[in-house]
């Protein structure tokens, strides 16, 4: 018999006890060997004041299990509750975002009847790292952080996958033709994993044209690698073009622990009358047994299962008069699917899964030595709204406090150059980049310390700067031209 392994599981609010209910009851019933810890997270656990949503004893249950299947929470409305999708994937480390979006026509309507494509989403770095300010009265920023490790460990698991669930290619999207740096290097790092996976077709596309592409041929792409923000936004559209975000589940792995999860909601105008289809958590089920060394118990409830969507037993978020033939709630729907275990689909294609791990478990980056850093130069952030905001006033004022290896070269505002030659219809906000670079060498931080002396006993209002670097002599900076 094989050994049971010990899962964490939150039966969550709205409409999610029942629909755990039915996969926990499906999973079982084709014989999976797990042994359930239920945890409180969500609703209850917030409003007993807690604002992480998450009670102490279900952090050293997750940490024991390492295995997390969740149901959808309902956050409370108003601000101070932390999300606690956010919270578990950051605190766990659950760097991928697995989410496959697959249309099965003709049972269930859909605009793209051959589309199978399996989103991977990087899930801790990008804007969502929660690092904003305001700056100046007008002026508000978000710190975008896309790193080297981040990123290898994204695109290595995304081909990995690729490998294992025998796909053919891996898509990146990112905006690097604009952001040259932070995108730029996301995609220098899919080319450079690129080829160790000569057997995986692999191409990248900016996110703009290749999201409109997505969205019109979805049967041109297989496996797409997506930076965090273009990756929550394109992994909805995926699956609502499918036609099925009611049947979506989704993986969060990382190389310590794993969340499996529908991504619907709680749907709580729905909860407690036996309607919720229960197939988008009973599919992250499914990814969960294959994550935890059982796949021929994934492959007996996914077969079963497209075998019932064959047949027409719909619940009624995608019943339809004429395809469906038995409009069934939650748990008629879950008896329907165990009483089709040991069936395969016969239009649809079956899964298989007992070639071995096709969620691959998550790695770690490789350790790289650090590269030659200097600093060239300095970037001086100002808060000025004198002069009628005219840059060459400014440009003067900030000329008269060069000196001590260091010299005023250009100012920017929004990322546009207005100084030197600057030109008369730039729009410009209270928010500006004062752009000071060595004369000569290497700076040390005491040159940058007395340049803010200056800057601020003439009075200026400086809000922040970024230090100009080369690493191995390349400028670790855009050339900020307003390119
Ligand atoms: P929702 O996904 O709960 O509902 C959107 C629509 O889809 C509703 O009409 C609902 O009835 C329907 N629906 C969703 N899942 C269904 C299912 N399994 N079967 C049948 N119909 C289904 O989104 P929402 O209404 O925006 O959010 C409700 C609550 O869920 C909010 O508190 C939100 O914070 C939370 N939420 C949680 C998660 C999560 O835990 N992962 C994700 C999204 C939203």
């Amino acid at each position: 018999m094989t050994p049971k392994t010990p899962i964490t599981v939150a039966y969550g609010d709205g409409i999610g006890p029942e629909i755990m209910s039915a996969s926990l009851h499906i999973l079982q019933a084709a014989g999976a060997a797990i042994e359930i810890e239920t945890v409180e997270v969500g609703e209850k656990v917030y409003l007993s004041g807690n604002t992480s949503g998450i009670e102490p004893k279900a952090w050293e249950s997750l940490r024991r299990t390492k295995v997390f299947y969740k149901a959808p929470l309902t956050t409370p409305q108003g601000t101070g509750f932390k999300s606690i999708n956010v919270t578990t994937r950051k605190t766990l480390g659950l760097y991928a975002n697995v989410r496959p979006c697959a249309s099965y026509h003709p049972f269930i309507k859909t605009k793209h009847p051959v589309m199978d494509i399996v989103i991977i989403r990087e899930n801790e770095e990008d804007l969502y790292a929660g690092i904003e300010h305001r700056q100046t009265d007008e002026v508000y920023q978000c710190l975008k952080l896309i790193t080297r490790p981040g990123s290898e460990k994204i695109i290595r698991y995304a081909f990995e996958y690729a490998r294992r669930n025998n796909r053919k290619k891996v898509t990146a999207f990112t905006k690097d033709n604009i952001m040259k740096l932070t995108d730029g290097l996301f995609h220098r790092v899919f080319d450079e994993i690129a080829v160790e996976y000569p057997d995986i077709e692999n191409e990248h596309w900016i996110v703009d044209i290749g999201a409109a592409k997505m969205a019109d041929t979805p049967e041109n792409f297989d496996v797409i690698v997506l930076p965090n923000l273009y990756g929550d936004v394109l992994s909805d559209v995926a699956a609502q073009i499918a036609g099925s975000v009611g049947l979506a589940g989704s993986a969060n792995i990382g190389e310590h622990a794993a969340m499996f999860e529908a991504i619907h909601g709680s749907a709580p105008r729905r909860a407690g009358q036996n309607l919720a289809n229960p197939s988008g958590l009973l599919l992250a089920g499914v990814m969960m047994m294959v994550h935890i060394g059982q796949p021929e118990v994934a492959e007996r409830v996914h077969n079963a299962w497209l075998r019932t969507i064959e047949d027409g037993v719909h619940t009624y978020d995608i019943f339809r008069e004429g395809v469906s033939r038995q409009k069934v709630g939650t748990k008629e729907f879950a008896e329907a699917v165990v009483a089709r275990l040991g069936q395969t689909p016969q239009t649809l294609k079956p899964v298989s899964y007992a070639a071995g791990e096709s969620i691959p478990p998550g790695g770690a980056a490789a350790i790289r030595p650090p590269a030659r850093k200097e600093t060239v130069g300095v970037d001086v952030f100002l808060a000025w709204d004198e002069a009628g905001r005219d840059p060459n006033v400014l440009g003067e004022k900030l000329r008269r406090l060069n000196g001590d290896g260091l010299e005023l070269m250009m100012i920017s505002n929004r990322g546009q150059k207005v100084w030197p030659n600057g030109s008369p219809e730039t729009f410009c906000v209270d928010h500006w980049r004062a752009r000071f670079m060595s004369t000569g060498g290497a700076l040390h931080h005491g040159q940058i310390v007395r340049l803010l002396e200056r800057v601020a006993n003439d009075g200026f209002d400086f809000i922040k700067t970024e230090n100009l670097c080369t690493f191995d002599g390349e400028p670790g900076f855009s050339l900020g031209q307003g390119q």
